[in-house]
């Protein structure tokens, strides 16, 4: 069964239109939980709250500065005898993953209207909360419908477009990775998701000198890729297509790192080492992130070189039912040395 978002409405400058895309959907009820940040609710946020109530919703506001099972869980307590029954998450990622989390548990639709274009959760029905056991993202529901507004998109920080554009960059060695699960274990392989996710990881290398100038078709390059990626997830029913070694390192980053990076942002670096190992054009994934502006470098990253080294050793570890390049039994000190220290990663 493929779950697909309703509708996906990007434009510029549609905020304002917000409650007539609900009302089109015929959710059929207007009590709306509405998970924002610390800084959208107040740039963004009480505009939509006031948009909707004067469309006869009734709003509940929460804002979350922490993607956490706890965080989840006492928003899941408040409102499970009054359920809301639509849950909209405005922000950048972590709003949006709780809301996801919480529109799943309490049965409820869910509204994904980013406000960045940092990563693929925005779209995808996969929320990654911390707490859980491990460090990877799980399958929720995916989105009633996404609303992103690129003049809003294109006034976040750039570093989140680059994140982003690392993010959907990684769906390159997450396909080639999957096609080698499907050789070496028979794992299934769904031809189309993995066609869609490798094109829009085609689409940023193809446009990053476009994604490099900024503004509102930057941000529309980058918003149209993370959801095309994420629908290919949303068709093969698992991450595969749009996470492999790449995101294992990330992964493996925000465990041991003491001061972990965007997650996009270390997909980028990820996918620039995956590529080398199978045996690709690293060359150029680097050089399309370095033209965006993502970082290339441990010290871009802002993460010491044993860090990054610890992360490759481990990567494999993390989710060991999801056979990589990176083998079974993972690369060694040396080998993860030498992977980090040829294709400049670590210098
Ligand atoms: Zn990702």
């Amino acid at each position: 069964m493929i779950g697909l978002p309703k509708r996906v409405i990007i434009g510029s400058g549609i905020i304002d239109n917000i409650p007539r895309y609900i009302n089109e959907l015929s959710i059929g009820h207007k009590d709306t939980l509405l998970v924002t940040g610390p800084h959208i609710v107040n740039v963004i946020g009480m505009k939509v709250k006031e948009l909707l109530e004067d469309n006869k919703f009734s709003v509940h506001v929460k804002v979350v500065n922490i993607a956490s099972v706890d965080v989840a869980y006492s928003i899941i307590n408040e409102f499970k005898s009054s359920k809301p029954l639509l849950i909209i998450g405005l922000g950048g990622g972590k709003s949006i993953d709780i809301a996801k989390y919480v529109a799943y548990m309490l049965n409820a639709n869910f509204i994904s209207i980013p406000t960045s274009a940092s990563h693929d959760g925005i779209a995808s029905p996969f929320a990654s909360l911390k707490g859980f056991e491990k460090p990877v993202s799980i399958k929720t529901k995916e989105p009633l419908a996404i609303i992103a507004d690129t003049k809003i998109v294109a006034n976040a920080p750039k570093r989140l477009l680059a994140s982003g554009s690392g993010d959907v960059i990684a769906k390159f060695t997450a396909v080639l990775d999957w096609r080698l699960a499907h050789r070496l274990k028979n794992e299934y392989y769904g031809e189309y998701a993995a066609s869609l996710a490798l094109l829009s990881a085609k689409h940023i290398l193809r446009y990053a000198d476009r994604i490099a100038l900024g503004g509102e078709e930057a941000a529309r390059i980058v918003l149209e890729a993370l959801i095309s990626s994420s629908i290919a997830m949303s068709i093969a029913g698992s991450t595969r297509p749009g996470s492999g070694s790449e995101h294992l390192f990330s992964h493996a980053l925000d465990l041991v790192a003491p001061k972990p990076a965007l997650h996009g942002e270390q997909c980028g670096v990820g996918t620039i080492m995956m590529t080398y190992l199978h045996g690709r054009n690293w060359k150029r994934i680097k050089k399309a992130l370095k033209l965006i502006g993502a970082p290339t470098t441990s010290k871009e990253l802002g993460i010491p070189d044993e860090y990054i080294i610890k992360a490759l050793t481990i990567a494999h570890t993390i989710r060991p039912e999801r056979y990589t390049v990176l083998g079974e039994s993972g690369l060694t000190w040396e080998a993860a040395e030498n992977l980090a220290r040829r294709t400049g990663v670590i210098s």
